[in-house]
């Protein structure tokens, strides 16, 4: 089976090729990055016209990559939510537009649901019950999952997602966008214990995540100590390079202890870390040696896959449509779209 998966949620254009649910045949993923940067984060009306301009030409380059013909395609997966609305519509009614006009079946794929499936490409078959942490841009959210397709959110953050606590530190610091990649750099280079930050405490003690005190304690730090932003141009000094590692110090065993305690709890079969964030080498090594401890396998997305792109879908896609699932032409995007589908005993969960 055959499926074309198309991914325009944020400020990735992307479409790939996917076949039997799990293998790779192209993968083409076209960043604003470029387009955006230069506002220190995503515009959204200039987001949805960078996808208009660009979805044609990148679906024809999956298609032409892959070398199958459309009339070859199966089915559709396309991205319905979570993500900003004139980006999710364009991906939509293009998808939609092309289901119709090949007669193929359409499903509407959940943007997590798509980065938690982003890991069977280059790794074992997933064993449930699974813990899956989505840490990315916009999500700090661990599911258990105790079967394919179910979802109960375990642990999620209070306030901002780890990968935004890395973008708005970049932004503070004069370090460009987007911030995880410039911030992973640098703190190869710096001290991890030269500047002492608290572990993020939440107050009743729920598995949660808590990145926006951080923010702060690292602005607090840098008016205290009157560090300056680095310029355009300029290198960034040791002092910089400290602040990056200790901050990624934080993130890195908050994410990690918190992990932890809910996989030594769940005792799930597999663990998997997906996200942007997840490009981290650092916190990959960190999770890997936590997992090693707890002896259970994590699984991590390749690199090129942890950010966003149209693979994940095209396999999360192509699960329901192997189980029959098919999508109307009156498909919606939902910008705030849950993952969550399983009935939780906790009122609290419910969220
Ligand atoms: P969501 O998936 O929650 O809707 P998104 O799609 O915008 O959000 P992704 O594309 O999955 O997010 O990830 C982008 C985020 O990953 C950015 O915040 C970026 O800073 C972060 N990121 C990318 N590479 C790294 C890295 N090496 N270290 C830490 N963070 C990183
Ligand atoms: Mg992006
Ligand atoms: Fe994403």
């Amino acid at each position: 089976m055959l499926v074309l998966g198309i991914e325009t949620s944020c400020d990735e254009t992307a479409a790939a090729v996917v076949r039997d649910c799990k293998e790779l045949v192209s993968s083409v993923i076209s960043s604003q990055t470029d387009v955006h940067k230069r506002f220190g984060g995503v515009v959204p009306e200039l987001a949805s016209r960078e996808h208009l301009e660009r979805i044609e030409p990148i679906v024809e380059e999956a298609m032409g990559r892959a070398q199958v013909g459309f009339d070859e395609i199966d089915g559709i997966a396309v991205t319905v939510g979570p993500g900003l609305i004139g980006s999710l519509l364009v991906g939509l009614c293009y998808a939609k537009g092309l289901a119709y006009a090949l007669g193929r079946p359409i499903v509407g794929v959940n943007h997590l649901e798509g980065h938690i499936y982003s890991v069977v490409f280059d790794n074992p078959p997933v064993e449930h019950p699974a813990l899956a942490l989505i840490v990315s841009g916009g999500h700090t959210h661990m599911f258990y999952v105790p079967r394919p397709g179910q979802y109960k959110i375990v642990a999620r953050t209070r306030d901002d997602a780890a990968g935004e606590a890395y973008d708005k530190v970049a932004k503070m610091l004069g370090l460009g966008y987007p911030g995880g990649p410039i911030i992973e750099r640098l703190a190869r280079e710096g001290d991890p214990r030269a500047v002492r930050f608290s572990l993020p405490k939440i107050s009743d003690r729920r598995p949660d995540f808590s990145f926006s005190g951080l923010k702060t304690a690292v602005s607090k730090y840098v008016r205290e100590t009157g560090l300056q932003p680095v310029k355009e141009g300029e290198t960034p000094s040791q002092a910089i390079k400290d602040l990056a590692a200790s901050f990624q110090d934080v993130v890195i065993r908050s994410l990690v202890s918190t992990t932890e305690r809910v996989a030594a709890e769940h005792q799930p079969k597999t663990l998997i870390v997906a996200g942007g964030v997840a490009c981290n080498m650092a916190l990959r090594e960190a999770m890997s040696a936590m997992a090693e401890r707890l002896g259970i396998p994590v699984y991590f997305p390749s690199r090129h896959l942890s950010t966003d792109n149209a693979a994940m879908i095209a396999a999360a896609g192509s699960v329901k449509l192997a189980a029959g699932e098919r999508a109307g032409l009156d498909l919606n995007a939902d910008v705030s779209l849950r993952l969550q589908n399983i009935e939780v005993e906790d009122d609290e969960l419910r969220r």
